[in-house]
């Protein structure tokens, strides 16, 4: 089987009847969901696709889907026959395979992959700023772009009466499966309120501080084998220093987050909350004193 060239992923399969570009605004505005009124079985969008190449009738869709695939039939800027005048100039078709007598339940139960439909019916809106969003019958009269039903579009214009995909299709789901692949969940570092939760009352976990490392700039570091007493209590005061800087940052960077957190109005308990913060900012003035008077005491030592 060809391989579409608008989504080369897509098997392609020509209908006998299409019509190259768009009428009037030479783009489709709304996506129609219409069901073949037959099998969800695994090749019933290959079988679709096959039978659209050799009907004489005048039909075609831009899109089959069945129980794990799709197979595109005209691209996206061509006009397919599967809803009458007003429907194909405006309209992408998707055919999913199944019937109009399906329950939301037989909808849901995965013999036709619903996800996948969803996943293209949003590639389209995407390439072709469609909101993913279902139209009533007079939105769609009116010019208004959107998802609709073969139903919807014969009670806008009476050119046909096919009542398809049936009064049971999930569209709630539907609708939210293809805003799920227009927006997925952002995969950024913020950490929720619960885990900043976890931190503050844990803050044991914060990392431990590493050895110094030797540098140039470290006046401290020595060789152990070598070291004289002297050194030995400023290696251990660096090491301390390091330590409490390290606790230190995770204490701020954790007193910023919670603070962002409550502004943001999580579900945290404020008030303690807001206790905790004002512990760790007491524990921060203490450590940052400790290491202030280390590094008093290393830089009267050895003049650093
Ligand atoms: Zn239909």
């Amino acid at each position: 089987m060809a391989q579409s060239p608008e989504f080369p992923e897509l098997k392609f399969v020509k209908p006998r009847s299409w019509k190259s570009g768009r009428a009037r605004s030479g783009q489709p505005t709304i996506i129609v969901i219409h069901d073949t009124e037959g099998s969800e079985g695994r090749d019933a969008a290959e079988n679709g696709a096959a039978y659209d190449a050799r009907r004489t009738d005048g039909v075609s869709t831009h899109f089959f889907v069945d129980a794990d695939s799709c197979v595109q039939c005209v691209l996206t800027k061509d006009t397919a026959h599967h809803a009458k005048s007003e429907g194909n100039i405006r309209g992408i078709g998707f055919e999913l395979c199944g019937r109009a007598s399906q329950t939301q339940a037989q909808w849901l139960d995965g013999g036709l992959d619903l996800r996948l439909a969803a996943k293209y019916v949003a590639k389209c809106c995407r390439k072709w700023n469609i909101p993913a969003r279902k139209l009533t019958v007079a939105q769609l009269r009116a010019g208004e772009k959107g998802i609709c039903a073969h139903d919807d579009v014969s009670k806008a214009w009476h050119q046909t009466d096919h009542t398809d995909p049936g009064r049971n299709f999930p569209w709630t789901q539907f609708l939210a499966m293809v805003q799920a692949e227009l927006n997925p969940p952002e995969e950024d570092d913020m950490p929720t309120a619960k885990e900043i939760a976890q931190a503050v009352w844990n803050t044991d976990n914060i990392v431990p501080a590493p050895w110094p490392v030797r540098t140039d700039d470290n006046p401290y570091w020595a060789p152990g084998t070598s070291m004289h007493h002297g050194l030995g209590h400023a290696i251990e005061a660096n090491r301390r220093i390091a330590e409490l800087a390290v606790k230190v940052d995770g204490m701020v960077t954790i007193i910023a987050t919670l603070a962002d957190a409550l502004k943001a109005g999580g579900s945290l308990d404020t008030a303690a909350v807001l206790a905790k913060l004002d512990g760790l900012a007491k524990q921060v003035a203490q450590l940052s004193a400790e290491r202030d008077e280390l590094n008093r005491k290393l830089a009267a030592a050895y003049g650093a």
